[in-house]
């Protein structure tokens, strides 16, 4: 085959490879297969982000950036069988490929809807709950984000060329900045087809996204405060790269994932027959083999109960013995090479130092092994390890060799256990095979602190579980220690680390105009027909109207308490009632409260007002007794669309007694049809 000059994308431009350009082989045959590299003008990739895709990507709401996020993954979706046959010359097997490819194509559906669900359709993000800041609520505080206005850079891995630059893509676009991608060399193939992709289906603004395949020059020392740098790779990296002087005079964060010693903990309630033996078998294997175990979630140390480590080095081998290694294109093959040569002594190298202080009990450490079909390429076998002295060992404990090598240590108790776990001193994932909650609790409040995710399966869950492996985009990824110290996806937690966190204080009408959200006390207008009445666009926030009063007697309450057969001491004991440090006597239902609230409000017609989907933060403020009247306000508080031909509305519902006191107050949900036009 023709060797592929890899490109880079600089501010709208596609620069080829230039004599500075390293080789790239193939990780089957160690035929040089890419070069990658040239000398590029990172200052104008800078300004094209700050000046043109940032800005733009800020002009969008989240919902159009979600939108936008969708249509990317639909568009790549079709196009996926170009990124396997390429993932073919890294060694990855088909299902290697769909962890990366799917995987990353799933992340951008997953994040989009999160956003289109739960965030506003606005620039602004408002994070937590109005703080009152008076007494009489003229004044008050509310914290919001907003999108960071430089460039985002991501270094990524060469584990996951697809998977890698989606994943933080997907957070960076939503969040409103533009981002610099930088893929490992080794893989960056695979990564500029995908990248070629992105740009002809144009879902996003110009600007929003570039490339670099190939060294980063001075990059870093260009960036300043408004931007960040995203990094995936070795820790030795990690920390040459954050130590740049640039980087840390001007705070420029630095997100890092780096090495992880995770660990897989069989629990002491289980025994040889028991589902979860054969569960806790199947999950090492798969995480030793799955992409040549080359995933920074993989499992490196199996911790057991003592008795237990020699039939788990029996089941764990047999299953090993069964993996058919070789040329990832062919039939059978379970198990392809590592990414390349470089990496294939990299983990000799490790599993050697393992070596020293464990004792290889499954496959060989030879390096002229080759897989089925080829007589190169970067081939190892999976290798297993035991080490009976966890305690006085360290290389186990703190060498990642980044493949399919694993080692499996006894423990004594839970305790020792939890304590082998920490060891890792900082972990992406680690995962507890169990039966018993109690010890599920036990081993969450001890090594909670050292792991970004625990992973717990059992009998129960293990035909929906995802896989101590897969990290998910609505939970979080990124470990403590040395896994980085950093944080990603976690739902719509990842879109943060893009935006900047600003404490706001003001008035009420001050803070509904920054949030874009009506608050209480903020000026209201007046419906000019019932609001319920009105379709989806035509609602304004701050929109509002009253009803009541209604008064509320002895009958009513007593009604109610037959009706519903809710006979609380409140609403139906005058001594009870008046005993407790609540109230003075009976008093009304809050259910009654609500009930009236909506008696007096709705609009019965067919409508646009379609449903009524819930109400939060409901909060009963003081109790009503008999004879008291009630009134009602509803005011347009957010909307949200959904793109189905319906939006969501949520109003602020306030009911008050006839001193003008609040008695509850909620929001409730709607959906209110659009306008077909
Ligand atoms: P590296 O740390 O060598 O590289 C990671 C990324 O950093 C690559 O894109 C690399 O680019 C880039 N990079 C390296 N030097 C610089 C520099 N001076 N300036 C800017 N960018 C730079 O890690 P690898 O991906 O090569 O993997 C090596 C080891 O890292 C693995 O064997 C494994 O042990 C560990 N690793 C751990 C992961 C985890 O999350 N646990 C994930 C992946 C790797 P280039 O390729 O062009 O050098």
């Amino acid at each position: 085959m023709s060797i592929m000059e890899l490109r880079s994308f600089v501010a709208g431009e596609w620069h080829g490879a230039d004599g500075s350009a390293r080789d790239i082989r193939s990780a089957v045959t160690g035929e040089v297969i890419a070069r990658a590299g040239a000398k590029l003008d990172y200052q104008a990739m800078l300004d094209e982000g700050r000046e043109r895709g940032s800005p733009s990507l800020r002009a969008m709401t989240f919902h159009e950036r979600a939108a936008a996020l969708k249509a990317l993954a639909l568009y790549l979706s079709e196009r996926k069988d170009r990124l396997y046959d390429l993932s073919l010359l890294a060694g990855s097997t088909r299902g290697d490929a769909m962890i990366d490819v799917d995987g990353g194509i799933g992340t951008l559906f997953a994040l989009s809807s999160k956003a289109r669900r739960t965030l506003p359709d606005d620039v602004v993000l408002p994070d937590g709950e109005l703080e009152m800041l008076s007494r009489d609520g003229t004044f008050l505080g509310h914290h919001i984000y907003t999108s960071r206005q430089g460039v985002a850079v991501h270094i990524n891995a060469f584990n996951f060329p697809v998977w890698g630059m989606l994943e933080k893509l997907a957070p960076t676009l939503l969040g409103g900045m533009s981002a610099i991608v930088k893929p490992a060399t080794a893989t960056a193939y695979i990564t500029e087809a995908c990248f070629q992709m992105m740009i002809e289906c144009g879902a996003f603004p110009d600007g929003s996204f570039q490339l670099i395949t190939g060294g980063t020059g001075d990059l870093l020392d260009r960036l300043d405060a408004s931007d960040l740098v995203s990094f995936t790779g070795s820790a030795e990296t990690a920390l040459m790269l954050r130590s740049n002087s640039n980087l840390m005079a001007r705070s420029v964060p630095f997100i890092a994932e780096q090495d992880s010693l995770n660990a897989s903990v069989l629990g002491p309630d289980v025994t040889t027959d028991a589902l979860e033996f054969d569960l806790f078998v199947k999950e090492v294997v798969r995480e030793m083999t799955a992409k040549a175990g080359q995933k920074c979630t993989a499992i490196r140390r199996v911790i057991a109960p003592a008795g237990m480590v020699d039939p788990l080095v029996d089941a764990i081998s047999a299953k090993l013995s069964k993996i058919a290694i070789g040329d990832p294109a062919l039939e059978g093959v379970r198990m392809g090479a590592l990414a390349s040569a470089d990496q294939k002594k990299d983990v000799l190298e490790k599993a050697a130092m393992i070596g020293s202080e464990a004792k290889r009990v499954f496959g060989t450490d030879d390096p002229e092994l080759h897989g089925d079909g080829v007589e190169n390429g970067a081939f190892v076998s999976p290798m297993l390890y035991r080490c009976d002295s966890p305690d006085a060992a360290n290389k186990v404990h703190e060498a990642e060799a980044f493949g399919p090598v694993s080692t499996i240590m006894p423990y004594r108790d839970l305790d020792h256990a939890v304590s082998l776990m920490n060891r890792g001193k900082g972990s992406l994932v680690a995962s507890l095979i169990t039966h018993d909650p109690t010890v599920a609790r036990r081993v969450a409040i001890g090594a909670g602190a050292w792991h970004g995710r625990l992973y717990m399966n059992d009998r129960d869950s293990m035909k929906a579980s995802t896989g101590h492996g897969s990290p998910l985009p609505l939970l979080v990824h990124g470990g403590p220690g040395r896994a980085g110290g950093g944080e990603e996806l976690g739902g719509m937690r990842g879109v943060k680390h893009y935006m900047q966190r600003t404490a706001v204080q003001g008035s009420p009408d001050m803070i509904a105009a920054v949030t874009g959200q009506y608050v209480p006390g903020a000026a209201k207008t007046d419906a000019d027909v019932h609001p319920f009445a009105k379709k989806f666009e035509d609602l304004r926030i701050g929109e509002s109207i009253t009803a009541g009063p209604r008064t509320i007697t002895k009958e009513d309450v007593e009604h109610f308490a037959e009706f519903t057969g809710d006979t609380f001491y409140a609403h139906m004991n005058e001594e009870a009632a008046k005993a407790s440090p609540f109230f003075d006597g009976r008093v009304a239902h809050g259910y009654l409260l609500l009930a009236f609230a909506a008696g007096l409000f709705v609009h019965p017609d067919p409508g646009p007002t379609l449903a009524n989907t819930g109400l939060s933060d409901l909060r009963f403020t003081k109790p009503v007794y008999f004879g008291e009247a009630i009134s009602v306000s509803l005011t347009v508080k957010e909307k949200r669309p959904t793109g189905k031909g319906y939006g969501e509305v949520l109003w602020h519902v306030g009911i008050t007694d006839s001193e003008g006191d609040q008695v509850a107050g909620y929001t409730l949900h709607t959906m209110n049809a659009s306008r077909e036009d």
